[in-house]
């Protein structure tokens, strides 16, 4: 999909990210699978973005950030990835700016009576 922009604002729409986060083995790769299912977790200990890159695979990384401690030394501990064509939504950057459009369209004449089935079923419109 090509960059989609907010219908109400014209704020460029962010991408669908995933957050993928490097644990040391397998289980506790299957243990924090079970805890969050919005994030990835794949065993390794990249040092460089191109480590990292081998280990998620397909997605593509768009940032990625350092743990930085004494142990772990400048190993990566979390990258976030992007399948390259997926967004949050594909015309509006927030539910509310969804709704202040939906508010203005049925305020014009043109669509003042524009309506989902349920409203006509209701109303008998
Ligand atoms: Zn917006």
């Amino acid at each position: 999909m090509k960059q989609p922009y907010c219908r109400y604002c014209g704020k460029a729409i962010r991408k669908r990210t995933t957050t993928v986060y490097f644990v040391n083995t397998q289980e506790e790769k299957e243990r924090q699978d079970r805890v969050s299912s919005y994030s990835k977790h794949v065993v390794g200990a990249p040092m460089t973005r191109a480590e990292a890159q081998l280990l998620v695979g397909n997605e593509r990384i768009v940032s990625h950030r350092k743990r930085g401690t004494i142990i772990d030394g400048d190993r990566i501990d979390r990258v976030t990835t992007w399948d390259g064509e997926s967004y949050e939504s594909q015309f509006f950057c927030t539910g509310d700016h969804a709704q202040r459009f939906a508010y203005a369209v049925l305020r014009t004449e043109k669509y003042a009576d524009l309506a989902m089935p349920a409203y006509r079923k209701v109303t008998g419109t």
